[in-house]
């Protein structure tokens, strides 16, 4: 299996963080790649270099008046007269202004609020980069996906909460996403993306809400209780030609292997019923119990049994790396799940 990373993810390191009314420092640290890059060494997968997505690869999903904005707001925002070291949104555009006519401002503090959809994606030196590099590492993987072989993709920062035009919750560009695209243009005739990071993969959702060619599938932790809280229920199923192409399976906070790993074969079975031809799997360890937000409990042997049902499919695949905050386990995890994959 080859593996994939951007050997300048480092450059961005997000430092606000916002949670339950405490400003913390960001959980999503270039440290997490480092570890997990330490895993793949161990296995004796060292990542491959990987270019950085392009213009019009990014625009195969995202709208070009956001990634100009992606590209340009920390020299606006370097420019203002007094500001924090990051561009992060004291508002955003809410569901009654966009109903009432709102547009987007020309201020980059307006535009930071219209692009975002929580204070979870900082915008810092380097956060351009990195995330086109992010998209790069994806993009590899799905070529090799699209050769018929399954890869790797160490993708940081994560990717699943990235809209058509909206960063949130440590993402900025949807990467599975953009892998899922590139498999359907290189000839891939029905493709699944399979979410198993504890949040709601919302991005992805929404970016393939009408579409009937590919299936995406998450697996997390209630949005009742837990980010991205608004979207993430069984109810939604996407619309037009992707009714019934959209498959949620949120789970009870607390939920451990047995629970968590019924829910996967559910969705590895909705992609074997779908007919997918490739797979696309958003691997987030924080479902894991050594999670610092906890919202799930699932083990190390969780995880081997995951690779093992989802290596299982036999399906061409591209695995991108999507959150898991807990440095010191996260490596071992992604050894276990890769194990438990090629065992399969
Ligand atoms: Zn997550």
């Amino acid at each position: 299996m080859k593996t994939f990373a951007d050997p300048g993810q480092a450059r961005h390191s997000p430092q606000f963080f916002l949670i339950r009314g405490e400003v913390r420092p960001n959980y999503e640290v270039p440290a997490r790649a480092a570890a997990l890059e330490g895993a793949l060494h161990r296995m004796g997968l060292p990542p491959e270099a990987a270019p950085a997505a392009t213009r019009a690869q990014l625009e195969t999903l995202h709208r070009a008046d956001y990634l100009d904005f992606l590209r340009d707001a920390m020299a606006e925002w370097s420019a203002l007269p007094t500001k924090g070291p990051e561009a992060v949104p004291n508002m955003h555009a809410t569901a009654d202004a966009l109903a009432n006519g709102a547009r987007c401002p020309g201020s980059i503090v307006g535009k930071v609020a219209w692009y975002t959809a929580d204070n979870a994606c900082p915008i810092g030196p380097g956060t351009w980069e990195a995330a086109i590099g992010a998209a790069g590492v994806a993009l590899a993987a799905a070529g090799e996906a699209a050769a018929g072989r399954t890869a790797y993709a160490l993708c940081r920062p994560p990717g699943h909460h990235a809209y058509a035009a909206r960063a949130g919750g440590h993402c900025y560009v949807n990467n599975a996403a953009l892998a899922a695209e590139a498999l359907r243009r290189a000839g891939a005739g029905r493709v699944a993306v399979l979410d198993i990071d504890s949040h709601h993969g919302n991005g992805t959702q929404g970016l393939f809400w009408d579409r009937g060619d590919v299936l995406t599938v998450s697996v997390h932790a209630d949005p009742n209780r837990y980010y991205p809280f608004f979207t993430g229920h069984a109810e939604e199923r996407g619309a037009g030609s992707g009714a019934g192409c959209n498959l949620n399976l949120p789970l009870a906070f607390g939920t451990a292997d047995d629970g968590w790993l019924d829910a996967v074969a559910r969705g590895a079975e909705a992609a074997r019923r779908f007919g997918a031809e490739a797979l696309v799997v958003s691997l987030g360890f924080d479902a894991s119990r050594d999670e610092p937000l906890n919202a799930l409990s699932v083990t190390e042997d969780g995880f081997a049994r995951a690779g093992a049902l989802l290596g299982g499919l036999r399906l061409p695949s591209a695995i991108v790396q999507e959150g898991g905050y807990a440095v010191d386990v996260i490596g071992t995890l992604l050894e276990r799940f890769l194990k438990g994959w090629g065992d399969a």
